[in-house]
């Protein structure tokens, strides 16, 4: 199992110059792989051939490095000659633009640095001979750093990429480790759960052991929409010809965190919550189907954009992996509007939160049926009576529960919680 540890790369100034000029290298030889390489694809070359621009590089890189950066760039070509058969997809493009010049990144193999954990952490990395020279290290002396933060995960050592964050002014280093599979956690029952992506709240879920989960997304959904419109106001007063603008770049950046942020809490959150319970499988619902169905615009918007659904059910396989429960992606049709007692879909209403059955009168938290609905279609095994559902509120750091019953359903829907499902 592969996970990535992040951590900062924290130089003085003099050792900043030499780091600067490593990535900086590294940058100028990719790009120039990647100039070569594209015309030749333009011209109906074979992108494989031709001079070799890595030898210039050496010096500054360190033969290795050159070696592993040429390898990323083969990575992306054979991923590109791959894709390109269903037509969808570009050239591996340049680190950088004409106007805010080269993005600083280096990739290193995982002999070419060590990285010792400590009171004092720091890195040593390989550097090619003449920037050695230049900044008065031995021949067979590496560059030394200092690093900050703590490794998440333990195991064999694998690709390093340092890059230059420009908004955040920092280096940033994203360690590659193959993680050992018994250093995790096994699933401690056989009980099942369902997933819904929902679009008012964030994610709800029911397990057959009768538990039931809220995650409330309102306010999160209110600050990336503040963010969204803050950043389109921006965008009408910029000058000709500019599409973009520093500020900008800084606005998605910020919105991005604070949904990754939430999303991945919660993720954890919820998966510790499913462990304790003994839960082996969860079913997820692929929303891939319904997006032209039934949705309204503004609730696929609102699911695809905010919360990005594959990044979810991505994070969620992950920490899910570590506690050792199978995650697996399920059709999602159908599930939100058919009635959990009765069955029929044609005469049920939703309207936000509630879900209303005209045939039965049925009446339920909307997200919740979903769910329900997932995990009666797929569950193996007897799934007990819901209880009532817990709910977790966002306060930027953490989600919160809240032993009440969301606010939003009205009081004679604690038949929900009461009614087993068949
Ligand atoms: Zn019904």
């Amino acid at each position: 199992m592969r996970r990535t540890n992040t951590f900062v790369i924290a130089p003085d100034l003099d050792d900043e110059e030499c780091l600067r000029r490593l990535l900086d290298a590294s940058a100028s030889f990719w790009n120039e792989l990647t100039y070569e390489r594209r015309q030749r694809l333009f011209a109906g070359d074979p992108v494989w051939e031709g001079s070799d621009c890595g030898d210039r590089y050496k010096s500054r890189l360190g033969a290795a490095t050159v070696q592993t950066v040429r390898r990323v760039n083969d990575e992306a070509w054979r991923s590109f000659f791959e894709r390109r058969k269903d037509h969808s997809t570009s050239p591996p493009g340049y680190w950088g633009n004409q106007d805010d010049g080269r993005d600083l990144r280096v990739y290193l193999r995982n002999d070419t640095y060590t990285i010792e954990w400590g009171s004092r952490s720091r890195i040593d990395l390989l550097i090619g001979q003449k920037l050695k020279e230049e900044f008065g290290l031995g021949y067979r002396e590496r560059l030394r750093l200092p690093v900050r933060g703590v490794p998440r995960w333990n195991g064999t050592r694998g690709r390093l990429v340092i890059n230059y964050d420009e908004v955040a002014k920092q280096y940033r280093a994203y360690q590659s480790v193959a993680v050992n599979q018994s250093a995790l956690e096994t699933s401690l029952g056989e009980t099942e759960a369902a997933v819904d992506i929902g679009a008012n709240n964030l994610v709800a879920c029911s397990t057959s052991g009768g538990s039931q989960y809220l995650f409330e997304g309102r306010p999160l959904f209110g600050q990336y929409r503040a963010i969204t419109e803050h950043i389109a106001a921006l965008a009408g007063k910029l000058p000709e010809g500019r599409r973009s603008s520093r500020r900008i770049k800084r606005l998605y950046r910020k919105r991005t965190r604070q949904r990754n942020h939430a999303q991945d809490a919660l993720v954890r959150t919820l998966v510790k919550r499913l462990h304790a319970e003994g839960v082996a499988t969860v079913f997820v619902g692929d929303l891939t189907d319904i997006v032209t169905d039934h949705w309204c615009v503004k609730v696929n918007q609102k699911t695809h954009s905010f919360w990005a659904h594959r990044r979810f059910t991505d994070r969620l396989s992950c920490v899910s992996e570590e506690y050792g429960i199978d995650v697996r992606e399920v059709s999602e049709a159908w599930t939100s509007q058919r009635c959990p007692r009765c069955g029929v879909r044609e005469n049920t209403v939703r309207d936000g939160d509630s879900f209303y059955c005209q045939r039965c009168q049925f009446r339920g938290h909307a997200d919740l049926v979903g769910a329900r609905n997932i995990l009666a279609e797929h569950a193996s095994g007897a799934v007990r009576p819901m209880a009532r559902p817990v709910r977790f509120q966002w306060d930027n750091h953490q989600w919160r529960s809240t032993t009440d019953a969301p606010a939003e359903i009205p009081t004679n829907s604690a038949r929900t919680c009461e009614l087993p499902l068949e």
